[in-house]
């Protein structure tokens, strides 16, 4: 079929969500569930898929970020134009010391991790809701990344730059109405223009 879209993409297929090594399934649905309300796109479940070897930093215990980045945007294939990931392992990357997440900005590969999210700052461990809603904060701050998103001033944005759990915490799971705005913008120009 010839691919000419010169309509909006809506609800075409759009997200990939990969669950990697031993994410749960529930974790997985749940992050699809809400990158597809939140966003209002087409999301699929992809198989799952080992994290890369290369990817482990055997002196620091953690997978490099960028690296997982590089397996999930090889793992793109149309009519997807995003795949965001879905892992258990400690993330980081060079300059931090751990991150919940990764995006490529504007481009086609987000991460996120549940390894720090499942305690809080005084070590105990965090409720169900308290874990999962951290989850889909993470999630959806990362992919709209890839939407050329950056971080936003406004403390009550999804898309605030959160370094700790407490901070994720005091976010609702809402983009700013700037945020939402630009996101929509680009969510709907057509595949091909970026
Ligand atoms: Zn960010
Ligand atoms: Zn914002």
């Amino acid at each position: 079929m010839e691919d000419r879209r010169e309509e909006p993409v809506f609800l075409e297929p759009v997200v990939s969500v990969c669950p990697l090594g031993d994410a749960t399934a529930v974790d997985v649905r749940v992050v699809a569930a809400n990158v597809q309300a939140v966003f209002d796109l087409g999301v699929d479940i992809l198989e799952r898929s080992p994290l890369p070897e290369e990817a482990f930093l055997a002196d620091r215990r953690q997978y490099d970020a960028a690296a997982v980045l590089r397996h999930l945007d090889a793992m793109v294939r149309p009519p997807f134009r995003k795949i965001l990931g879905v892992t258990t392992v400690d993330l980081c990357i060079p300059v931090f010391t751990h991150v919940f997440g990764e995006a490529h900005l504007g481009g086609r590969a987000a991460v996120v991790s549940s390894f720090r999210l499942r305690t809080n700052e005084n070590g105990f461990k965090a409720s169900i809701e308290t874990y999962t809603h951290r989850l889909i904060k993470v999630a959806l701050h990362e992919l709209a990344h890839t939407r050329n998103l950056v971080h936003c001033d406004n403390p009550r944005c999804l898309m605030h730059f959160s370094p700790k759990v407490n901070h994720l915490d005091r976010l609702p799971i809402l983009f700013c109405e700037r945020c939402r705005y630009l996101l929509t913008q680009d969510w709907r120009r057509p595949a091909g223009m970026g």
